[in-house]
């Protein structure tokens, strides 16, 4: 009698620490082994033990490179996994800059060596290719989030399992849109749910707001500063300034991209153009290339980032974290937060405790290493650029899969969210809908 069953060692009623451990008959694969970032138990997390015995996981499939995805693994290697770690192309080389730039963080609990063979592990493939582990085939398809990343579907004797991973919105700049073209009906269904309760703003709106807001800091002579995620983020607002730029709806103006990472991955981006939707391959067909224009920087070192406090503005500083929870943001946020003529634009999801999120809720004074600072910047939120899909964009992905009487598990949302999402696909697409709970186990 085969036996599958989950359980989700993290992202369940909250968004961050994927790691789902899925059991089929005898062997032990885990989707995903991320970081979880939220703030009570971020330090814990990351030095952390597991709630199952990392010996005896058969293989690792990665849905991308963020983070909170794909974070502990070399964590996992160091306490006895030896397995394979499989993933997209362009997913690997996100996960490789992630966990070598973790070394550089006080709280790492592994070494160089634990990366080394971490990345010797690595197995990386292509979409739409069948792949093996013991006689459990899997398959990755695009899910339009970030470079690489993948819906992973399962299959072993007939039964077939969706793991959503993150799902960027349809329209999603210079990557393609999600995977919607299921052939084969589908038993079970692990989704998402960011914004499960939540309709973003139209793209076009979003991008009409930020040509006001890049109007307004440049006729004010002002700093506008973007905490943008460094793997995504930056790469679709330098899509959009570019885009703004060669329309002519703004002049040319300084644009500096303060992160050692984002200027990484961002040459990463560069390489992968088997990962590009069609009209960004005629774009750079015609000779223009998506994210590079007059005015753009990239800072080299801590030097050059301290002296952008010199320079006059108008200029744009893309730096990280997204969260604002570390990385060279807080400096410039410490810098110009005060001043009523600073605009902070946040671009992306902000978790729970983090400065981002204090700030995008309003607070008129934050701690930035340890120094109170007046807020009098204006804050402004632009959610229309998210990296993942609204309650909207997850439903026409779940309307998409065929199958009767699916099983519905929905993950990687904060309980509000995951629960709305959860009763929102119990009444309009077949099936039993539930929100995971951590380190419950469910059986198909
Ligand atoms: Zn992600």
């Amino acid at each position: 009698m085969m036996s599958i069953s989950l359980a989700f060692h993290g992202a369940a009623r909250t968004v961050t620490g994927s790691c789902i451990h899925l059991n089929i008959d005898t062997t032990q694969i885990l989707i995903d082994c991320g970081v979880s970032q939220d703030y009570k138990d971020s330090y814990q997390n990351s030095r952390g033990r597991f709630d199952f015995d990392p010996t005896l996981i058969d293989a690792i499939i990665l849905t991308h490179g963020h983070l909170d995805h794909s974070g502990k693994v070399p964590l996992l290697v160091k306490h006895g996994f030896k397995g394979k770690i499989y993933g997209h192309y362009a997913t690997c080389d996100i996960a490789k800059i992630i966990w070598n730039d973790s070394l550089h963080h006080d709280n790492c609990s592994y070494n160089k060596r634990d990366i080394e063979r971490t990345i010797e592990n690595c197995v990386p493939i292509a979409y739409n290719v069948p792949m093996l582990i013991s006689d459990i085939e899997f398959t990755l398809q695009d899910a339009g989030h970030i470079l690489g990343s993948s819906h992973v579907l399962v299959e072993y004797e007939r039964k077939r399992i969706l793991f959503s991973g993150d799902i960027g919105p349809v329209n999603t700049p210079v990557i393609r849109d999600p995977f919607t073209r299921w052939s084969r009906n589908i038993d079970a269904v692990v989704i998402e749910s960011t914004y499960g309760n939540r309709i973003h703003k139209t793209r076009e709106k979003t991008f009409d707001e930020f040509e006001i807001i890049i109007k307004d800091t440049i006729a004010a002579r002002s700093v506008l500063l973007i905490p943008a995620f460094a793997i995504g983020r930056t790469q679709e607002m330098l899509y959009h300034l570019n885009t703004l730029i060669e329309e002519k709806r703004i002049p040319a103006i300084p644009v500096f991209v303060d992160s050692p990472m984002a200027d990484n991955v961002t040459s990463l981006y560069r390489r992968h153009r088997d990962c590009f939707d069609q009209e960004t391959n005629d774009k750079i067909a015609s000779g223009d290339l998506p994210l590079e224009f007059t005015g753009l920087s990239f800072v080299k070192n801590a030097e050059q980032s301290h002296s952008l406090s010199n320079i006059s503005p108008p200029m744009i500083i893309i730096a990280g974290s997204g969260m604002c929870n570390g990385g060279r943001i807080l400096r410039h946020l410490q810098q110009f937060i005060s001043n009523p003529s600073t605009t902070v634009m946040f671009v992306g999801w902000q978790g729970k405790g983090s400065l981002g999120r204090q700030l995008v809720d309003g607070a008129n004074e934050v701690e930035i290493d340890r120094i109170k600072v007046p807020v009098r910047a204006r804050i402004a939120t632009l959610n229309g650029f998210s990296a993942h899909a609204d309650r909207q964009g997850l439903l026409e992905w779940a309307q998409a899969i065929p199958g009767e009487n699916k099983k519905w598990f929905i993950n990687h949302g904060e309980e509000h969210q995951a629960l709305s999402l959860a009763s929102l696909l119990q009444n309009e697409c077949n099936g039993n809908a539930v929100a995971a709970e951590k380190d419950a186990r469910y059986y198909l």
